[in-house]
């Protein structure tokens, strides 16, 4: 019994949180024969994992470096990512015989469901001995010799002790900003954080020109600062998402401009050129290019109504213009409650890269999300999550 009357339990390894980067790490400190044990406040785990990648978890991109993060310390991430690769997870993947698929540009998914790669993870808790505690409630943690971690149920004591609470993201699906209030109240610094991968939202005004088109989606290339991602825009009943949307919110900082170029791979102006003396209407010689209710509703708000022969070159000029430069600002984020990732976190210079221990406090792992590692859309920061937990778990 402890000093306040609980159950008190002795273990090599705590790690809160049993998801993605937890369980790999308590498999790894499993195998090295340290008893781990793992705490989640959920009555499930791995939930995130659940419903990754649309339900079939993009689980990890063969075309993946340093680039696609982001983090204060772009470096810090490579040494993690090098000694847990791609084809390390592939490797594991195919070892419990889960058939997967390359969707586009490295991204692999399940062919079945990503309930595949969680009972993966599972088992190989339970064969390296792991145990795992839901519904568990953490209370407070200090260190002296070692870590004592207080629940609702016991209190433990521990030689190391692993934070793997994951981002601030999805609230429904278990997240808490435990891992910061734990990193501040060991003196250890945070970078700003902010939902990232997540829909934008229109201002007013634009909400009233193009809140109708909910639905539609076009492929463009969109910028924001110096970067431009090439993708899917998706109107949405709010703004803006898609794949090339989300992924530049994560550059995006309330009152940016995004610019979205709506026809990337043409020259909108030469096409009109092309049919300079036809009688066509802008907006159906445009829906031979763009979605028909996209290009009447942009010709609607841009260009009055009449055969093309009838504009003159400074308006085609001008048209052409602004659909390679369609300038929006929008007005917010949709937020952590719809926002894949968190960027921003425990700050890297607190952390080894080789082991993800902090260097202020012996023992002290943060993994996973929860740092200031944070990747692109496509698989990138589940292997992220694995490749932390990974090392990790090679020294907790
Ligand atoms: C909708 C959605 C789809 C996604 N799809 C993909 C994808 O296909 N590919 C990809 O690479 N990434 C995807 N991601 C991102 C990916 O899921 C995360 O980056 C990854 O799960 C992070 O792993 P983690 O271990 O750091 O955190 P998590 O997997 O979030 O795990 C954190 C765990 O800590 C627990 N926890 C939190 N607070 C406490 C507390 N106070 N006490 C106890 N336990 C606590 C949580 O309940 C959770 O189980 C997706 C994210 C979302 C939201």
């Amino acid at each position: 019994m402890s000093k306040d009357n609980k159950l008190l339990l002795k273990k090599d390894v705590v790690i809160l949180g049993a998801g993605a980067s937890g369980l790999m790490c308590a498999i790894e400190a499993g195998k090295r024969r340290r008893s781990v044990l793992i705490l989640e406040h959920m009555n499930k785990t791995g939930k995130k994992i659940r419903i990754s990648g649309g339900g079939r978890c993009n689980f990890t991109n063969t075309n993946l470096g340093p680039d696609n993060y982001l983090s204060a310390n772009p470096h810090f991430c490579k040494s993690a990512l090098a000694r847990f690769t791609p084809y390390d997870f592939i490797g594991m993947v195919e070892r419990h015989g889960i058939e997967y698929y390359e969707k586009e540009k490295g991204q692999l998914f399940c062919r079945g469901n990503s309930g595949n790669i969680l009972r993966m993870l599972q088992k190989e808790c339970q064969s390296a001995g792991v145990e795992i505690r839901l519904n568990c409630t953490i209370g407070g943690i200090t260190k002296t010799d070692n870590f004592s971690i207080s629940t609702d149920s016991c209190t433990i004591q521990a030689d190391s002790l692993v934070i793997a609470t994951g981002g601030l993201s999805y609230p429904e699906l278990g997240a808490t900003d435990m891992g910061v209030r734990i990193a501040k109240r060991f003196g250890l610094k945070v970078t700003q954080m902010k939902p990232s991968l997540v829909p934008l939202v229109f201002g007013s005004q634009e909400l009233k020109m193009y809140g109708k088109l909910s639905g539609v989606s076009l492929d463009a290339a969109v910028g924001c600062k110096r970067n431009r991602v090439r993708g899917e825009i998706l109107f949405t009943h709010r703004g803006l998402s898609g794949p090339a949307i989300l992924q530049v919110s994560s550059y995006w900082d309330r009152g940016d401009e995004i610019t979205i170029d709506l026809m990337p791979d043409r020259d909108a102006y030469g096409l009109f050129m092309l049919r300079r003396t036809s009688r066509i209407e802008l907006s159906n010689l445009l829906s031979e290019y763009l979605p028909r209710r996209f290009s009447h509703k942009w010709c609607e708000l841009h260009s009055p109504s009449k055969p093309i022969c009838q504009h003159t070159e400074k308006e085609l000029k001008h048209r052409a213009y602004l659909l390679h430069h369609w300038k929006i600002r929008p007005e917010a984020t949709e937020g952590y409650k719809r926002a894949e990732i968190t960027s921003g976190g425990i700050d890297t210079d607190e952390l080894s890269s080789k082991t993800m221990e902090t260097k202020k406090v012996p023992g002290l792992y943060f993994i996973g999300e929860v740092v200031d590692v944070a990747g692109q859309l496509g698989g990138y920061n589940l292997q992220w999550a694995w490749s932390s937990g990974f090392v990790a778990g090679q020294y907790a």
